[in-house]
């Protein structure tokens, strides 16, 4: 008889990494979901996942975590939108010693995947210095200068998984995630991004009836933006693939930020007076996926319109909003 396969999600309580336990669940894994925060603070908990806290910056945790495992997903990272990376480098670099102790544990216990959560932050900044961009290529991260702190850890990082299939013989697979948003993720606290942001600004406007709002920076940095849903199947399909080096994954339908205001106040059926901190992090000012490696060798294109996801998005953190008011109101 055919046992279950036995996965490992690192960064489990996390956006992502929640609705990762969910699909993998669904496929038939046995799930073990770990993450440092207490468990009532995750955004998803699977009653049916072997659910644990632990620390995996140490590497007894990894270990622990990966005894038993079969595919290890690390999704796991101190990380935040472009107001928590860019006053954050030291923090955010330390994640490398939770890939290292993982790829170290999956060796050890001989796991045959190994999936690394990278990220468009590895490219350099002299293609992305126009709103009108020309969409990354994967070849563009070298020669390298990543963003400071997070995009240097991650490029380590994806070395150091390169290395580990190389030398060790360990499968490792590697995705660079582009603006992933959706339900279930964070919307508030200083660690959240664009979308989540937007839909929180806006459904406090909505709600309070003080119709204004703050946009960091002119509003016409582009981006482009994917969700959750596409995010997951990609995931799945790089896992389970043969393509050895980092692959970009992401949406290609590139907007502005202003144009992505005013589509959440199109789904809230509001308008609001705009202003401009142009003191605020900004980021790059134009970013896109270049998707043709991924279509070519996978057939992936995301799914979901960004109105699509937004709506859905949109009433999730407007109910959030919401039950935060109700509870300080109480
Ligand atoms: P998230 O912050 O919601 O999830 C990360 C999770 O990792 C958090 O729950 C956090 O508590 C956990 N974590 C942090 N340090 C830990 C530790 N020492 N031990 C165990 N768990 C720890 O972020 P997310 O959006 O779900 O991102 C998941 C991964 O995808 C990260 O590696 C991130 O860098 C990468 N990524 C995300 C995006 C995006 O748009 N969301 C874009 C590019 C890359």
């Amino acid at each position: 008889m055919n046992r279950k396969r036995v996965a490992l999600v690192a960064g489990g309580g996390g956006f992502i990494g929640g609705h990762l336990v969910g699909d993998l669940l669904g496929r038939g894994f046995t799930v073990r979901a770990v993450d440092v925060k207490p468990e009532q603070d995750w955004y998803q908990r699977f009653d049916d996942a072997d659910n644990q806290v632990l620390d995996l910056r140490l590497r007894d945790a990894c270990f622990a975590a990966v005894d038993g495992v079969d595919v290890v997903y690390n999704l796991a990272a101190d990380m935040g939108g472009m107001g928590f990376i860019e006053n954050n480098r030291a923090l955010c670099m330390l994640s490398v010693l939770i890939n290292t102790h993982l790829l170290e544990a999956a060796l050890h216990h001989r796991a045959d995947r190994y999936f690394f959560a990278s990220s468009a932050c590895v490219y350099a900044a002299e293609h992305q210095t126009s709103p009108d961009v020309t969409a990354l290529r994967e070849a563009d991260a070298y020669p390298a200068m990543p963003e400071d702190g997070y995009g240097w850890e991650k490029l380590f990082s994806e070395r150091m998984c390169r290395h580990f299939r190389e030398d060790f013989g360990l499968e490792t697979r590697i995705a660079r995630f582009h603006n992933v948003y959706g339900p279930h993720g964070t919307w508030r606290g200083g660690r959240e991004k664009a979308p989540a942001a937007i839909c929180r600004k806006v459904s406090e406007a909505a709600r309070s009836g003080d119709h204004t709002i703050e946009i960091w920076g002119d509003g016409e940095q582009t981006r482009s933006f994917m969700y959750i849903d596409d995010c997951v199947k990609g995931i799945w399909d790089i896992t389970e693939s043969d393509i050895l080096e980092p692959i970009n994954l992401g949406s290609s339908e590139l907007v502005t930020i202003n144009q992505l205001v005013d589509l959440v106040e199109e789904i809230a059926g509001v308008q609001l007076q705009r202003s401009h901190d142009l003191s605020a992090p900004q980021g790059v000012r134009g970013r896109n996926s270049d998707n043709t490696m991924i279509l070519d060798r996978l057939g992936w294109e995301p799914s979901t319109p960004l109105r699509e996801g937004l709506d859905v998005t949109y009433r999730w953190v407007d109910e959030q909003v919401g039950a935060s008011s109700a509870a300080s109101a109480a």
